[in-house]
């Protein structure tokens, strides 16, 4: 039975309605655009990957820092920095710059996370392009749930906190909690943009958390 219900799982096609194509393939060329837009950012920043934010947090009344979408968008045509459609609605965070409801995440691997005071506050830098081993491979940015710029790695909690909203890094392993809605908004999988410039629909179990790429499954490690 197991082995049957293995073979039905994996032969049962994944059905999108018309509406739901159009979603995806509009979150989709979005995510490839913001790809793009990241290896541009990196091109013009000594080949090194923008920070999750730019800036250093002492306090939670220090002025917050600009997040990746921000950093990136000079990089891309207006037009191509389009939210996913199937986002979940910002909420509470309604009031946040339309750039940080975008529902997308930044790859936390591809950027160095650390813990500056005894406060809690942290600095964070982009890595280089030469750290990513296996571009194709490799996780860039991904549908997540609207407040989360950051995700992938194990590493630390950091909460920030402009004045104005909270935003939260998720700072665990890469479970679809963390991920949130993102992971299955389209048709139970998701879309992921990756180093080497492509986009791909996956979903969540073909994804690895790996502190290093293994060059086979893709996934977030470098
Ligand atoms: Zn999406």
């Amino acid at each position: 039975m197991g082995v049957i219900a293995a073979l039905a799982a994996i032969l049962t096609p994944v059905y999108f309605s018309a509406r739901e194509r159009s979603r995806r393939a509009s979150c989709l060329s979005s995510l490839r655009q913001i790809g793009l837009a990241l290896r541009q950012y990196a091109q013009n920043h000594d080949d090194t990957y923008p920070p999750p934010a730019h800036a250093t947090f002492v306090d939670e009344n220090a002025p917050g820092g600009l997040t990746w979408p921000h950093l990136i968008a000079p990089y891309a045509t207006a037009s191509s920095m389009r939210p996913c459609p199937r986002r979940e609605a910002p909420g509470r965070l309604a009031t946040m710059h339309p750039l940080d409801t975008l529902g997308y995440a930044l790859n936390k691997n591809l950027s160095t996370w650390q813990k500056v005071s005894s406060a809690g506050a942290e600095t964070m830098e982009g890595r280089p392009e030469f750290a990513v081993r296996y571009s194709a491979l490799t996780v860039t940015a991904l549908d997540a749930r609207v407040g989360i710029f950051a995700i992938g790695s194990p590493d630390l909690e950091a909460y920030i906190k402009t004045g104005r909203v909270e935003m939260t890094f998720a700072d665990e392993l890469y479970t679809e909690g963390n991920q949130g809605e993102g992971g299955k908004r389209h048709g139970g999988g998701a879309n992921y943009a990756f180093a080497d410039g492509h986009a791909a629909w996956m979903r969540h179990r073909q994804l690895r958390v790996a502190r290093r790429g293994d060059g086979k499954t893709p996934g977030f490690g470098l």
